[in-house]
């Protein structure tokens, strides 16, 4: 949880600065619109005596004077909102777009703890929720407060004696509000912890899906689903109910204060220090509080339970970010693409090393394997190499240089990975093979050619310019794998790192991944995580790796004949694998 001092939403104001000159404009019309309600008061005590008197003439000339007013004032609220209404909304846009910035950088480890539907809810309606706070505050807020001190003062004008009876009167209504603020505001966190526990829940029945159906659990997942969706209507009743409270309560208080001084404004005439005129303005003008207090007190609520959003969102912001770039990081030149680690331990808490004393030395152009039990840290390694996270102790070399000294945009060019399960965003196949890089349409075509992807694109009815649709669901198995080889050589990196798929490919997909990798892999180092005999066996070196420690090291003929980690993995997986090829 994150202090309620995080929470404010003073901290938003440093955004307000880009926007200055349409918020000064702003609140020049914001003074003309509050200044009008004065004089409106005043018309109106002016108003009342002459109709008494029955006075067509003046009482024509006064309304005529207050439709002026009128059609001022509500020229300067138009000019006010539409010119606030976009300085509050870039403000909410900048916030969503800081938080998604900062979603980029933070730890890949800290983002994985993190749920997807939870952080979609955060960067959408927490971020929605946040952002009609700001509007409110700065195109309601602050005029209703305004209008409070304005009509005020005009009271403490007439009568200063009924005034301070009068603001005798306001601590009790503000007592209240907070009272109750403080309440709604504890409610409405609540709600939205429950929401954003629907909304992680979603994320997982979707994905999980056909798993659940599998499994025949639809009934369980209904339950869960259920509970989570009573508990949300009940918190969220809760917050209603503290609503619905509130509004009569703060409207008794008013209209017995209203009341209180209309009694007080009685004897004031009696007793000569009022004249009927003045008591009209004033009464006027006190019923001209009204609607600003109403409108602050649900200002009010809504701030609360925005500011739970907003620390939702903050803490988003203290999430663990991955290392900096040094200030002057080496550009790599002519890269070679040899690697080695001295020494490295990791560990992901601090406390047991999920890899320990690895030394490893990969030379231009040799293909390793890396092989090992589920869980032995293999997949660490990877992550290591590409500076997701950073070793405990020990270093890390690419071409010679310690990789925290190289910038991390440019070592991730040289070293391209293809991931067991391909992740592709939606577009066409052109971009997603490009993923955000220029590249010309022959270096496309030419990345695909590698990736033995060309030819089946091209079947495609747009060819590269087909749709891959969210998650690569209109692809098979070995054409998604191919087009994410592709995507990995479009930059021409200097090593590979293949987490090799583990799911079954028909033979026919096999071999044309096989194909793919064989020509991506021609010139470049190679360092794979194996679980095909075949890379094993044509590996330069092969790495086992057990429980974060290297156990053995060495080719495949110098490993199998040592009794071993190896051989007994050799015997458990791949021979089962070699009958099958
Ligand atoms: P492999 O790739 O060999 O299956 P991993 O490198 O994925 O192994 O995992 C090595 C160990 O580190 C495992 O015990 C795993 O539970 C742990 N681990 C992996 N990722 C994380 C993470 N993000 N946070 C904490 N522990 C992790």
């Amino acid at each position: 949880m994150i202090s309620q001092s995080d929470a404010e939403f003073r901290k938003l104001i440093p955004l307000l600065r880009p926007h200055l000159r349409k918020l000064l404009w702003g609140a020049l019309f914001m003074v003309i619109y509050v200044s009008c309600w004065p004089v409106l008061a005043w018309q109106a005590g002016l108003l009342i005596p002459a109709i008494g008197e029955g006075n067509l003439l003046t009482v024509i000339k006064i309304i005529f004077g207050a439709l002026f007013v009128f059609f001022i004032q509500k020229l300067s609220q138009f000019a006010q909102d539409t010119l606030l209404a976009d300085p509050a909304l870039r403000i909410s846009q900048d916030l969503r777009i800081k938080v998604f910035k900062k979603l980029q950088k933070i730890q890949l480890g800290a983002i994985e703890k993190l749920s997807t539907g939870d952080i979609t809810y955060r960067l959408t309606e927490d971020a929605d929720r946040v952002g009609e706070v700001i509007y409110k505050t700065i195109q309601d807020t602050t005029p209703s407060i305004l209008q409070l001190v304005a009509v005020f003062i005009y009271m403490v004008f007439i009568d200063w004696q009924l005034s301070i009876a009068t603001l005798l009167l306001a601590p009790l209504v503000t007592i209240l509000v907070s009272q109750f603020g403080a309440r709604v505001m504890f409610a409405a966190e609540r709600s939205q912890k429950q929401v954003s526990e629907l909304a992680a829940l979603l994320g997982e029945a979707i994905q999980g899906l056909p798993i659940i159906r599998a499994f025949a659990a639809e009934e369980w997942l209904q339950n869960r689903f259920d509970n989570e969706v009573e508990l949300h209507r009940r918190a969220r009743y809760k917050t209603l109910k503290l609503l619905a409270l509130q509004h009569p309560v703060v409207g008794f208080i008013e209209a017995t204060g209203i009341l209180a001084v209309l009694v007080i404004g009685a004897a004031r005439i009696q007793s000569g220090g009022l004249d009927g005129q003045g008591f009209s303005s004033y009464v006027a003008a006190l019923l001209m509080l009204i609607d600003p207090i109403s409108h602050l007190t649900t200002n009010f609520n809504e701030l609360k339970q925005g500011q739970a959003s907003l620390s939702r969102l903050r803490s988003i912001q203290l999430e663990p970010e991955e290392a900096k770039d040094i200030l002057t990081p080496i550009n790599l030149n002519d890269a070679k693409g040899e690697i080695s680690l001295r020494d490295v331990c990791f560990s992901y808490d601090n406390k047991i090393n999920v890899l320990n004393n690895i030394n490893i030395n990969i030379k231009k152009g040799q293909v390793v394997a890396l092989v090992g039990p589920s869980g032995s840290g293999k997949s660490t390694l990877l992550s290591l190499l590409l500076r997701f996270i950073r070793p405990k102790s020990g270093e890390i070399f690419f071409d010679g240089y310690e990789v925290s000294q190289i910038k991390s945009k440019e070592l991730r060019q040289q070293i391209a990975l293809v991931p067991q399960r391909t992740n592709l965003f939606s577009g066409s196949i052109s971009d997603v093979i490009k993923f955000g890089r220029t590249a010309s349409k022959d270096q496309v075509i030419n990345a695909s050619r590698i990736a033995n992807a060309h030819d089946f694109i091209m079947s495609m009815p747009d060819g590269y310019q087909s749709q891959v649709e969210e998650g690569g669901t209109n692809l098979s198995g070995g054409q998604l794998q191919r087009i994410a080889i592709a995507r990995a050589v479009l930059g021409n990196p200097s090593v590979l790192l293949l987490d090799e798929a583990t799911s079954a490919l028909d033979a026919d997909s096999e071999a044309a991944v096989q194909l793919a990798l064989s020509q991506a892999m021609k010139d470049r180092t190679v360092l794979v995580i194996a679980h095909r005999l075949s890379t094993v066996q044509e590996a330069d070196q092969i790495i086992v790796i057990d429980n974060g420690s290297i156990s053995d090291c060495g080719t495949h003929d110098e490993l199998i004949t040592r009794e071993g980690r190896y051989k007994e993995l050799c015997q458990k997986q791949f021979i089962r694998n070699s009958k099958s090829e």
